[in-house]
């Protein structure tokens, strides 16, 4: 699922999307809409320049819905073209299809202005990994193209898919890696399976997960593993209460710690326990 990002890796994946980027018009850049910010990827900005930028949030189905129109609103005030998607469902190549038009607006009606004949829009999908690229490009060419990203960079064989009526997609995406800056943002991007459970401790990000529930969303919380717990629980009383409840015990009686650390992440990585958006888009980066 993810890749161990060398300085070779990122220099490389840098080179081929500077090179891809010279055949497309318009870029579309795919985050987690549970972590827009955790998600994206540091370099991007650098290489894109002035070219046009749609912006999708994927995943929306996990986030939580009030977060992603606050998302939605900071990006268009960034003047990127944002849109959010369930990269699974139907409608996908319709809502990209109208973002990529209204980003791309201006290039065309400049080029009609000089005379030049009408042309499909060229983009491509960049994005770490797991924010689904793959998902959706084989979901817009109706059929499957992309292999998951497991690569870094975009692989050489190159092709122009046509998707819907005005746009042309290049069928393999650009992967690029994902921040390494600090252990809160590390620990977002295991929550939602960025990066490999073995490249973090396991213990923090289930501490960090209920930490973030019990301040967001603490009745979602109870609800979901049926215990009572209140704002100024400590951390270890709470395991102690999932664990109980769960039943997860060793012998003698004692919590399986290890068990409730899995669970955590795995029902909230799965938006079991709530659709939880874990960046704030009012919040100072
Ligand atoms: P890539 O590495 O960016 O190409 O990501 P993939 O396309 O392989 O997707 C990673 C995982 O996320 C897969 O299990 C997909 O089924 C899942 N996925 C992709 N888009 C969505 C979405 O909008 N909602 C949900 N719930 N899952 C998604």
């Amino acid at each position: 699922m993810s890749i161990n990002w060398f300085p070779g890796h990122m220099a490389k994946a840098r080179r081929q999307i500077e090179e891809s980027l010279k055949k497309v018009d318009v870029v579309i850049e795919i985050l987690d809409a549970r972590i827009p910010y955790a998600s994206k990827n540091p370099m991007l900005d650098h290489v894109i320049g002035d070219k046009p930028r749609v912006v999708v949030l994927n995943k929306k189905d996990m986030a939580n819905g009030k977060e992603t129109d606050r998302w939605i609103a900071r990006l268009k005030a960034e003047g990127v073209y944002p849109v959010a998607l369930n990269g699974k469902e139907p409608n996908v190549l319709k809502k990209i299809e109208n973002t990529v038009v209204e980003a791309t607006r201006e290039i065309f009606e400049r080029m009609e202005r000089k005379g030049i004949n009408p042309r499909a829009i060229r983009a491509m999908i960049v994005g770490i990994p797991n924010v689904g690229k793959s998902t959706i490009i084989n979901n817009i060419a109706k059929r499957k193209v992309a292999k998951t990203g497991n690569t870094p960079g975009v692989t050489k064989a190159q092709q122009w898919i046509k998707a819907g009526t005005k746009m042309e997609l290049l069928d393999t995406p650009g992967v690029l890696w994902p921040k390494f800056e600090d252990a809160s943002i590390g620990q977002k991007l295991s929550l939602t399976g960025a990066i490999k459970d073995n490249v973090v401790n396991l213990d923090d990000i289930a501490i960090y997960a209920l930490k973030f529930m019990q301040t967001h969303h603490l009745e979602g919380l109870n609800k979901f593993y049926n215990i009572n717990i209140d704002a100024n629980t400590e951390i270890v009383e709470i395991f102690d209460a999932i664990g109980r409840s769960r039943g997860f015990k060793m012998s003698g009686n004692e919590i399986d710690y290890e068990r409730v650390t899995e669970r955590v992440i795995y029902d909230t990585r799965d938006a079991k326990i709530g659709k939880l958006t874990f960046d704030f888009a009012q919040e100072e980066e």
